[in-house]
């Protein structure tokens, strides 16, 4: 069991971006917060501009959450990188907002659900319940697939809720 870190600067996020509006992020009509600060450095990143973690701009939760509720034809939001889950706090607080406007959360992260679940992190368990549809893993290069849906490369998997709770459970009994 996780402990819950002490709260912090718990509503500001650092992002790259904002997309009021996409279509290519999720399916529907999608807000999209484009995060700053990556750890993975994948080769053929197309967003490299997203990895400095002093780059980018501050935004709050609550201002987010403003633009989103302006907005009644979005079916959700997503949360793209740069790296959501190392500002995984300030990103709750968006997607609990999303959660209550009865929008879907989709997430998607450089790391594995595995590796996310092996963090055993407060903050990152919960985004992780947040999360409707989790898209997981780096973009690899050499996997590489212009067919395939809302993911780059064909290590990267969509996971919904039933599909994250077989592989939690598969970890648990071994
Ligand atoms: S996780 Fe995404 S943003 Fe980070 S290096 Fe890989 S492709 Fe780029």
């Amino acid at each position: 069991m996780s402990s819950m870190p002490e709260s912090g600067n718990a509503g500001v996020m650092r992002l790259s971006g904002i997309v009021e509006e996409s279509i290519v992020d999720g399916p529907g009509l999608r807000y999209v917060l484009f995060t700053q600060g990556c750890p993975h450095h994948c080769k053929g990143c197309h967003n490299p501009q997203t990895h400095d973690f002093k780059g980018g701009f501050p935004f709050t939760a609550e201002a987010a959450l403003a633009q989103i509720g302006e907005n009644p034809l979005l079916s959700g939001v997503t949360l793209s990188g740069g790296e959501p889950f190392e500002q995984a706090q300030a990103l709750c607080a968006v997607a609990e907002g999303v959660q209550a406007m009865r929008k879907n959360v989709m997430t998607y992260t450089g790391y594995t659900f595995e590796a996310l679940l092996a963090r055993n992190d407060y903050w990152t368990n919960r985004l992780l319940e947040l999360t409707d549809v989790l898209v997981d893993g780096p973009y690899v290069e050499s996997l590489r697939d212009l067919e395939l849906q809302f993911r780059g490369s064909s290590n990267q998997r969509l996971l919904d809720r039933a599909s994250r709770e077989r592989i939690a459970a598969a970890l648990c009994s071994r």
